[in-house]
């Protein structure tokens, strides 16, 4: 069976001696590995188009539950060159990529990780406030695999959050916790009233208006790091079924 839709290449492994496994976030059906017959070979029809981040018209061969389908076509349709140019934001953009390929089940459609990875790549190539577009990126792909760490009421009894100016984030909860239902001893990081409040309007952000947005750069720090410690807790351990999630 021949299937069309359009990908964006996450990464590539070397398959024997000139075969490449190209996976890629699909539009139509979320992350898929196909096979690429010889594109390392020098006149191969592939020419560039499998170079991470590319986003390509793409159609693979294989019966629907083939584990390899095999490519054959690839057609540019945005390079996406610039931003493998430089090599410090390469290595922040293969941060997200990582977050696809750890959180997203294979063959299962997610449109809206694909449109957010698309408009993510569109905005780091046009260039301005990268480290807003990282922390926004990461706030709405956290929410699309239902991972969304909370920090607007008490993860346990719900309570809303009172009037002080640190509270504390549990990683093992994902949330923050009240002082009733705190527990010494559990492993928690401060976040300060600024970015609780900040991290709530983060849910009317669009990629289209988040230019008009002005944040004070400690605050984007703040949460970037405590988002990134969220991630890491969360894939040191066994991802929920996608069946389970909210
Ligand atoms: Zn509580």
């Amino acid at each position: 069976m021949l299937t069309r839709t359009e990908g964006i290449v996450l990464r590539t492994a070397v398959f024997g001696e000139a075969d490449l496994i190209v996976t890629y976030l699909s539009r139509d059906h979320g992350v898929i590995k196909a096979f690429a017959k010889s594109p390392r070979k020098i006149k191969s029809r592939f020419g560039s188009s499998l170079e991470p981040l590319t986003y390509s018209r793409i159609a693979v061969l294989g019966r629907e539950d083939a584990q390899l389908p095999r490519l054959t076509q690839s057609d540019i349709l945005r390079p996406f060159q610039a931003l493998r140019e430089d090599y410090a934001t390469l290595v922040k953009i293969m941060q997200l990529v990582e977050l696809n390929l750890r959180f997203l089940p294979e063959r299962e459609p997610n449109a809206d990780a694909f449109r957010l990875l698309m408009q993510m790549l569109g905005k780091l190539e046009e260039g301005g406030s990268r480290e807003l577009y990282h922390l926004y990126y990461k706030y709405r792909f956290l929410q699309i695999a239902g991972y969304l760490p909370g920090l607007e009421i008490c993860g346990r009894c719900g309570s809303v959050s009172g009037d002080r100016a640190v509270h504390h984030f549990y990683l093992a909860h994902g949330s923050i916790l009240c002082e009733h239902c705190a527990h010494d001893g559990e492993e928690k990081r401060p976040v300060s009233a600024g970015a609780l409040r900040f991290f709530q309007g983060m849910q009317k952000w669009r990629f289209a208006t988040i230019d008009r947005v002005t944040v004070p750069e400690p605050l984007v720090g703040e949460l970037g790091r405590l988002l990134d410690a969220h991630i890491t807790y969360v894939l040191a351990r066994p991802l929920r079924s996608s069946a389970f999630r909210q």
